[in-house]
């Protein structure tokens, strides 16, 4: 489809604002959204009179609802929606506080969430569209530090693969996208919880290794929003998109220990039958 007109949150830096740039590039036109939308200036100069932009924070329904009306009001339709906006609460189970679980949730899960159910009514009445959700890896396997993450991550996947199967009689696609390590401003961003010596040898390991990981993520967000944009535009688009040989070769690692282990209890597993 030619000339499609997307709604992308959190274009401040990374992949959101690589997006909006790959998008135009393509012929398209765009409503790029941040939470501070001054941070947007250079991108909309960078856009060719085809980025508009507006003030969108994910955690807040009000600024939702105005960003979705106003892309309306410029271009008339969402044929692309990416919820792309994202957070890092990195940190062990026990050294995370409810509180700084329920900001992670609240960005990366139900901000997710209430961007979604605020463009699916649209969409619907359209009978096309594609939605598209940035997940992660770690929205399929985990390391530690990041229970928090990937609670809201594999809250996203389980989500979006229901409402993929819902759309799907109604015209309107889901594509999943699951990025390994790229260098953007994710790493810079985090926000790191108490740290307990308990954890040293788990999560603090972790945090050492994104510490060194930081401006040296073996993935370039340029070819990582040309490869969602290639998926977009093939016959038959995945339902999942991994990016980055790391998120290959990690799933595919993962996948293989979840099979060895449901091999290897399968005897006990087949007991419950009446
Ligand atoms: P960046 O930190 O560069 O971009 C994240 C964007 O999200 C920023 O624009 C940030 O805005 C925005 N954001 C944060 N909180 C909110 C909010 N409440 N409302 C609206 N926008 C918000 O990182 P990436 O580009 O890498 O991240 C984009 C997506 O990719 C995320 O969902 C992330 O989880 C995912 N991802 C990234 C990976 C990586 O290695 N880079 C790996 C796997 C997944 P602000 O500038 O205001 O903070």
């Amino acid at each position: 489809m030619q000339n499609r007109v997307w709604l992308i949150t959190g274009c401040s830096s990374g992949f959101g604002r690589e997006l909006a740039l790959a998008a135009v590039a393509a012929g398209d036109r765009v409503m790029a959204t941040a939470r501070r939308p001054e941070t947007l200036t250079g991108l909309a100069e960078a856009g060719q009179g085809r980025i508009t932009t507006t003030a969108l924070d994910v955690t807040d329904p009000d600024s939702i609802a105005a960003a979705v009306e106003a892309t309306l009001a410029a271009y008339g339709r969402i044929d692309v929606l990416v919820n792309n906006a994202g957070s890092l609460v990195l940190g062990a189970v026990e050294e995370f506080t409810m509180s700084e679980l329920r900001e992670q949730l609240d960005v990366v899960f139900f901000g997710a969430a209430e961007v979604t159910k605020a463009v699916v009514p649209l969409m619907r009445t359209q009978g096309s569209g594609t939605i598209v959700q940035m997940s992660s890896i770690g929205g399929r396997k985990t390391y530690p530090a990041f229970g928090a993450y990937h609670a809201a991550k594999w809250a996203l996947e389980g989500f979006s693969e229901t409402l993929a199967t819902e759309l799907a009689p109604l015209g309107v696609r889901v594509l999943i996208v699951e990025p390994g390590a790229f260098r953007t401003e994710f790493n810079n961003n985090k926000y790191v919880t108490r740290e307990l010596p308990a954890y040293a040898e788990t999560a603090g390991a972790t945090r050492r290794f994104t510490q060194e990981l930081t401006a040296a993520e073996p993935n370039d967000p340029v070819k990582g929003v040309a490869a969602i944009l290639a998926a977009l535009d093939s016959e038959r688009p995945p339902l999942r998109l991994l990016l980055g040989g790391d998120a290959v070769d990690g799933l595919r690692e993962h996948h293989a220990a979840l099979l060895a282990e449901v091999d290897e209890w399968e005897h006990l597993s087949r007991t419950t039958a009446i």
